[in-house]
């Protein structure tokens, strides 16, 4: 039974009745579609990339996968790769960025979308982000643009498109490539069609926590045959599509997936939409239970956005509030109540391995200013991951009784 002013209760933290005991959705999910298509990779005896491509009438997952995947993301082609991390550094080098190029970031990200550029001496240049969507400022990309200026990095951070419109618009006055880091937005989509394949190229990760998940692995999609075919090349260490066997025509690297994840993500792809449909539907109510909060501000989407895939639900604590509030004891007290809210980033224009990194590179020091992105990471934002959001509306109930109950106890 719900108790009509439960948030006045005294807080868990100081011993008080937490609001949720019941937790929030398990993850992964599967059943016997992920055994029954891991149980024929095993009897095939083909577990491994290339291997199984060779040999005449195999059905290789792989090649299945990236067939789905290449249609489902509106894109001609797709590519399985190692992890999300790798996929950038392909990326990177098959639209032809070199060592010593720069490519801009955006600072509130993973660190992988600065340190695929730094694993080959391509150096990011972080760009700030905007403080109503937490994403790329284009703005701020087109301050930063310099002759040494290759390629952009676009985040769809949370699952939310970027501004793909502008960034692209940006990219070709400048001549410079744009890609889509969309670790986060498996099944996002950008003025009605699908992110990935809207700049030159795009990468996604099949990590455990994200929306579709093989516990490792990662995918490229473009449309360009050019970059397809370097990026294979990559991937396959240097090799050449339809090339010999032993012909290396570049530096590569062996990133390629195996038929084990491959069979797992076919089938974690038949509850995609689904879970999509529900976190979609569960943020709505989120949106709208919280939006009315005068200590919080619900994060907008990009104009144009057409479908956000929600692998994170962002939410900020309102300027005023937030210089009275320690972000860290507001998270306390909330993962007290049973809300498991984290505190993301940590700014990447401040992180000391990759201005070391740059340093080493260049031979000069840079640090970036990020001061929107600052301020939203050591003061603002909040998260709870995609897995909450595919729990049921009593959960994101628990979920805004929580914060009020907590909001509340700051001003006792
Ligand atoms: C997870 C993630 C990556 C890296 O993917 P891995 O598969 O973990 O290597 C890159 N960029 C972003 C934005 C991510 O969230």
């Amino acid at each position: 039974m719900r108790e009509g002013n439960r948030w006045m209760n005294k807080l868990a933290v100081d011993g008080g009745t937490p609001v949720r005991t019941a937790g929030f959705k398990e993850w992964p999910i599967f059943d016997e579609r992920e055994e029954k298509l891991l149980l024929e990779v095993l009897h095939s005896g083909k577990w491994g990339g290339t291997g199984g491509a060779l040999v005449p009438d195999f059905q290789s997952k792989i090649t299945q996968l990236e067939k789905q995947f290449a249609q489902y993301h509106d894109a001609k082609y797709a590519l399985a790769c190692a992890n999300g991390t790798v996929a950038i550094t392909i990326a990177l080098q098959a639209v032809g960025v070199k060592p010593g190029d720069e490519v801009i970031v955006p600072s509130y990200t993973f660190i992988a979308t600065a340190s695929a550029a730094l694993a080959f001496g391509a150096i990011p240049v972080f760009a700030d982000i905007e403080e109503e969507t937490l994403l790329l400022d284009p703005d701020a990309v087109e301050r930063l643009i310099t002759p040494k200026t290759k390629a952009i990095i676009a985040v769809h951070i949370a699952g939310a498109p970027a501004n793909l419109k502008r960034l692209k618009e940006i990219a070709d006055r400048h001549g410079l490539k744009l890609i889509e880091d969309a670790a986060q937005a498996i099944g996002a989509s950008f003025e009605g069609t699908k992110i990935g394949a809207i700049g030159d190229i795009g990468t996604f990760s099949f990590q455990s926590s994200k929306n579709l998940n093989a516990g490792e692995g990662g995918m490229i999609v473009t449309n360009s045959d050019e970059v397809y075919q370097a990026a294979w090349s990559y991937i396959n260490v240097g090799r050449v599509l339809d090339g010999a066997w032993y012909q290396h025509d570049r530096i590569g690297q062996n990133y390629r997936i195996t038929e084990f994840q491959a069979a797992i993500l076919i089938a974690q792809m038949t509850r995609l939409e689904d879970q999509i449909r529900v976190r979609k539907q569960n943020a709505a109510l989120l949106d709208s239970l919280l939006g009315q909060q005068e200590e919080l501000i619900t994060v907008k989407e990009t104009p144009g956005t057409t479908c956000h895939a929600y692998h994170l639900y962002m939410l900020r604590l309102a300027p005023e509030f937030s210089e009275r509030v320690d972000k860290n004891d507001f998270i306390r007290k909330l993962n007290a109540e049973g809300l498991p809210f984290s505190y993301g980033y940590i700014p990447l224009n401040k992180n000391e391995a990759i201005q070391k990194s740059i340093e080493e590179w260049t031979g000069k020091p840079r640090i970036d200013s990020c001061p929107v992105s600052e301020r939203m990471c050591e003061k603002e934002v909040l998260w709870l991951s995609q897995t909450v959001l595919l729990s049921d509306e009593e959960a994101m109930n628990d979920i805004s009784e929580g914060l009020r109950k907590v909001i509340a106890s700051y001003s006792e």
